[in-house]
């Protein structure tokens, strides 16, 4: 059986590819939650990753897919985020070079994080779309691929290998919650699991405001929205207004999108600091923040929450400390 062209071989064959690439996270159980909820609730914390989000799966699988001669032109992105950081770790593993094109708003933090992986930073334009528009030039021109963030076959075949790993570490799973931006993880998540054991309820959750997946989901296309500001900055962005695998992904096998407030994400981040001790950004916290919600959870279920990365300021932990103590 496949989905949009995507096979559970595929997935396996990306796991097989990446492995000796990316940590193999733990899912851990959440003896708080669970009893909170009366469900078996467990987390997979792929904050624990090298960079602190999952996003190096898809970036060494869509790296280690390219050709030999493809490798040695290099690769480039305009993620300023955990999807940058991930292909200039990938790349800087594999003895790729890496260019990363940004604005020259990014603050100072970004580009150091960013710097620590080696890649050739080109800082030159007034907006990131512009240095979007350079990384494309340069892919015509030079034949430097663009590594996409999430609207990909590899790239979202990588991703899914979490899911082999969730099944694995948790066969009797009946639902899984998957934080939703670009749509890239929840659709590799989603494959992979539905792919090995059909009948697993998946639910996407993103934040309220500038959540450009619901809107196309309403709009019946991919459509642009403005972003605002939200503790889950990682989940913003479009879809891509040529969007070609995540959005039919999203509409025809995620089975609920949820929209959590901002207070929700602020208590769900306070939730896995004090009883996992676990410190982990807005966006990968939209899942416990949902499940914090009276009633959401099946007494008796089991359910694996992903936590996507910990790409959080220490100022914002100590706002979030300081709103819930
Ligand atoms: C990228 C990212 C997401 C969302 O992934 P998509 O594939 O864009 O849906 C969630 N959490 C974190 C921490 C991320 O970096």
């Amino acid at each position: 059986m496949e989905i949009k062209g995507i096979t559970s071989r595929d997935i396996w064959q990306a796991k097989k590819r990446i492995s000796s690439y990316i940590t193999r996270t733990p899912l851990v159980y959440s003896p708080a939650l669970s009893e909170m909820t009366g469900a078996n609730i467990y987390l997979k914390l792929e904050n624990l990753q090298a960079i602190g989000a999952f996003k190096v799966r898809g970036a060494a699988n869509k790296i280690l897919s390219l050709s030999p001669e493809e490798r040695a032109k290099g690769v480039s992105t305009f993620s300023t985020g955990n999807h940058g950081m991930a292909v200039a770790h990938i790349a800087n593993r594999l003895g790729v070079k890496a260019i990363v094109c940004m604005s020259n708003h990014v603050p100072e933090n970004k580009v150091k994080a960013i710097s620590r992986w080696n890649p050739v930073i080109k800082q030159d334009w007034e907006s990131q779309d512009d240095a979007g528009k350079y990384c494309y030039e340069l892919e015509k021109k030079e034949g430097i691929k663009v590594i996409p963030p999430f609207d990909d076959k590899e790239i979202i075949c990588g991703q899914g290998t979490m899911s082999l790993e969730i099944v694995e570490d948790l066969p009797e799973i009946d639902t899984a919650i998957v934080p939703l931006s670009g749509g890239g993880l929840i659709s590799g998540v989603t494959l992979g699991l539905k792919l090995t054991v059909p009948d697993v309820k998946v639910i996407g959750v993103c934040m309220e405001r500038g959540a450009a997946m619901i809107e196309s989901l309403k709009a019946g296309h991919p459509v642009e929205i403005p972003e605002e500001p939200t503790l889950a900055d990682s989940l913003l962005g479009g879809i891509g207004l040529d969007n070609k695998y995540t959005f039919d992904i999203v509409k025809d096998y995620v089975d609920e999108k949820i929209q959590v407030s901002e207070e929700e994400i602020s208590k769900g981040m306070a939730y896995v600091m004090e009883n996992h001790k676990v410190i982990a950004e807005g966006a990968s916290c939209v899942g416990i923040a949902y499940a914090l919600r009276k009633g959401v959870i099946k007494p008796g279920s089991n359910v694996a929450i992903v936590v996507t990365g910990n790409g959080v300021g220490m100022d914002i932990v100590k706002r979030i400390v300081d709103e819930n103590y």
